[in-house]
């Protein structure tokens, strides 16, 4: 689910304000106070220590600074609230699910090492903060990204495509590397002083090390840590979905836990390794998928989605049953629900380990 209200409006393509054009900037509706002390940012939060740093010298200039952070199935914002509250700053969190399904399924500017589109994701993430620039009264924008600090992303063009494709380009401020960069409006109109923002450029993380010891900031996330788009074994499962066109929530959903099988082009199993992913399966299981356990033996739950040809299913209680107390190559029953009222049983043999192993993903 997107956030409430949340159309996927960029500046750029905004039928309404006519389209962004550097020419016409700013938009009409950004919010520029009368008074330097009711000057408010926008700081996008990761939790990691630099979007904590860029908030706080912002903050130093005697700027309010306001937290936006975003949730999605490859993500959470518990870092990022985590840093807000050490930063003592309000956080507005955003669904970005649906916005970012889009976008994996086919990024401008590609994918990174895995599945992680970083350009096009950076470049939602700001637009969907500019879009909340004006409803949480700030003026701009700032982000702790650092100049050639990961490859791609933070090398000059991907900041350079990130902010174009951002819809706030001339309102987006990179404090930790501002020295390094042109301009940005708050700077030219002297709302920040471009004289006390850096200069960091590079992976080394002394700079921004001795500046979290400096202001005492202890608690931060590791950088770019939790994201499962830059997870290799995540990845393998996600590109599968794409190719075999499920790339939807609910099956990304059941990605991140169970063994994960696919059976034919049409149909894939998942299937619990212990109690606490079997009942997450349960749970998470996408509606119009169906349920597989074998009946008088102790086993997982296999959630089974796609096509239910006898095929399919046979090779989904197979498998099933190879993880079940059942004895080796005797014939077991497999129960499959395709609803609470509406079941089925089949009798399989279970697959040996090495059959099992040519189907997993
Ligand atoms: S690491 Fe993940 S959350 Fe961060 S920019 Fe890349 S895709 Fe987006």
């Amino acid at each position: 689910m997107g956030p409430e209200g949340f159309k996927p409006l960029c500046w750029a393509a905004d039928p309404v304000r006519g389209g962004f054009d550097s020419h016409t900037f700013p938009p009409q509706s950004l919010v520029v106070p009368e008074s330097l002390t009711e000057m408010k940012a926008l700081s996008l939060m990761s939790g990691g220590l630099d979007s904590m740093l860029a908030a706080k010298l912002i903050m130093e200039q005697g700027i309010e600074v306001v937290g936006v952070s975003f949730t999605s199935p490859f993500f959470d914002a518990e870092g990022a609230r985590r840093g807000a509250d050490e930063l003592g700053i309000n956080l507005t969190v955003i669904d970005l699910s649906d916005d970012l399904l889009e976008v994996i399924r086919s990024p401008k500017h590609g994918y990174g090492k895995h599945m992680n589109p970083c350009i096009d994701c950076h470049a939602l993430m700001f637009r969907i903060a500019g879009q909340r620039m004006e409803g949480l009264g700030a003026s701009f924008a700032v982000t702790g990204e650092v100049v050639g600090q990961r490859p791609k992303s933070q090398m000059r063009f991907g900041l350079g495509a990130v902010e174009r494709e951002s819809g706030i380009e001339g309102y987006l401020l990179r404090p930790l590397s501002a020295k390094l960069l042109a301009a940005t409006v708050p700077e030219t109109e002297g709302w920040v002083d471009r004289e006390k923002l850096l200069g960091i450029h590079g992976r080394s993380r002394k700079p921004q090390m001795e500046l979290a010891e400096k202001y005492g900031i202890r608690n931060y996330a590791t950088p770019a840590g939790g994201c499962l788009l830059a997870d290799e074994n995540f990845s393998r499962g996600l590109r599968d979905l794409k190719k075999h066109g499920r790339l939807t929530n609910p099956e990304i959903r059941i990605l991140s836990f169970g063994r994960q099988f696919r059976l034919s082009d049409t149909a894939k199993l998942v299937v619990g390794r212990n109690h606490a992913e079997n009942e997450r399966l349960f749970e998470f299981r996408p509606e119009d998928s169906m349920l597989v356990k074998v009946t008088g033996h102790k086993g997982p739950v296999g959630v089974f989605s796609g096509d239910a040809t006898d095929e399919n299913l046979e090779l989904a209680g197979r498998i099933v049953a190879r993880y079940s107390d059942s004895e080796g190559s005797e014939p077991v029953t497999v129960r499959i629900w395709s609803s609470e009222d509406d079941s089925k049983d089949i009798n399989v043999v279970p697959f040996a380990s090495k059959e099992v192993k040519d189907l997993a993903i």
